[in-house]
């Protein structure tokens, strides 16, 4: 039962992550004092740069600057300007995204949970300003403005932090795995997960982690373990579709997930300097879910899916830091391939069901891919009902069938 080895290990994996106890939240933090801003030497304050860096990641928009003797909180770099015309339904509507997700009360009945959680003491928006110090009433109110538009602030937002918020101090900067919804647009958790794909897991040498990935409830969830917390489950807060898949990209270290998101091949990716980054979507429409390999020989990150019916890929390579773009490398593909370095040859075999066929088409070193070659039999179970599996054993590969 070796071939079956892989599939075990996989479900093992999984197991394990599911059985992982619910995630605590910390408390929320108290609303926040208010203090008159002086005007300081140019600085900006490293939980509003977080802050500005996280939502330009995330939603996009253009960054209006921290630091400004201007008399508000810019003086001391605790507020930052994010550039969006209200006057333009797309981005006034990220802005609602936003504010909705900053000032919603949590499940636990804390009001305004996520703004408090940054230290955000006043929003300016619009012709519109709500303040959350101690003090005030927490409630929108009418902005009295001069009619210009950086005045009356319908060309940006304005957030303004505590000192304690702007010095990284409150619970969204300590605490070091946010859930999911911590994030604008993020998705809230649920109870109990009620579907859980295939997992990819990795190794994380930066940090000694295993790092387990998979689908649960349609959103992206890391599971990982290491000797001190044992098994952490941590939402990272994006849905998708069908299962993710890992690799470690040796040119930089960096931890780099494959997803289907809403029909997009995308990517995320944790770094060992900068941690997760946004979803970055990389062109191409995706049926099933994708699997990413390294290229042993050119140390190319390799991601090979179902695009419309048609063997795909899309690869990165370290030396110009770029992706190809989606390559068709012909033949016709049901449900979702699979992807294997052969260690003795270091090709890179890639399996999928083609017309209810067993195919293979690989890269090898010397002559670049084979084509599709049938490998004979046929399959029974209906298209998309399986996927390729591996065992690699002393002398051969095997190529066996599993139910996805
Ligand atoms: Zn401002």
């Amino acid at each position: 039962m070796k071939r079956r080895m892989a599939v075990f290990l996989t479900a093992l994996l999984a197991a394990l992550a599911v059985g992982t106890p619910a995630y605590a939240e910390p408390a929320v933090d108290p609303y926040q004092q208010y203090v008159d801003p002086g005007c300081l030497s140019r600085v900006e304050q490293p939980g509003v740069r977080e802050f500005r860096d996280m939502i330009m990641s995330r939603i996009g928009g253009t960054n209006g600057g921290i630091f400004a003797c201007s008399g508000y909180e810019h003086g001391e770099g605790r507020a930052w300007d994010w550039m969006r015309q209200a006057g333009d339904p797309n981005q006034a509507a990220t802005v609602q995204t936003v504010l909705d997700w900053l000032l919603a009360t949590d499940a636990a009945g804390n009001p305004h949970a996520m703004a408090r959680r940054l230290g955000i003491g006043n929003i300016i928006w619009n012709r519109k300003s709500i303040s959350l110090w101690t003090s005030s009433a927490k409630r929108w109110n009418d902005y009295p403005c001069d009619g210009s538009p950086g005045g009356c602030h319908t060309n940006h937002v304005h957030f303004a932090f505590s000192w304690a918020g702007a010095r990284q101090q409150t619970t969204w900067f300590t605490t070091p795995d946010r859930p999911g919804h911590w994030y604008p647009g993020g998705q809230p958790p649920v109870a109990g997960d009620t579907a859980v794909s295939q997992s990819s897991a990795v190794i994380n040498p930066a940090n000694g982690n295993v790092q387990v990935y998979h689908n649960a409830n349609g959103r992206l969830i890391e599971t990982y373990w290491n000797a001190t917390d044992g098994w952490v489950r941590h939402d990272l807060g994006i849905a998708i579709t069908g299962a993710p898949s890992v690799i470690r990209n040796p040119a930089n270290g960096n931890i780099q997930v494959y997803v289907n998101s809403g029909g997009q091949l995308a990517e995320i990716y944790w770094s060992p300097t900068d941690g997760w980054s946004g979803l970055n979507p990389l062109g191409g429409g995706i049926t099933g879910h994708p699997y990413a390999v390294v290229n042993p020989t050119n140390q190319n990150v390799q991601v090979h899916y179902n695009a419309n019916g048609q063997l795909a890929e899309n690869y990165w390579t370290p030396s110009t830091g770029t992706w190809s773009g989606e390559h068709h490398l012909g033949g016709t593909v049901s449900g979702s391939p699979t992807v294997f370095v052969n260690p003795h040859n270091q090709n890179v075999q890639v399996h999928y069901n083609a017309g209810g066929q067993l195919a293979e088409n690989y890269w090898s070193p010397a002559d670049g891919w084979s084509g599709q070659k049938l490998l004979g039999g046929s399959i029974e179970l209906p298209p998309g009902m399986w996927t390729p599996g591996y065992a690699a054993l002393c002398c051969s590969v095997t190529v066996s069938r599993v139910r996805s």
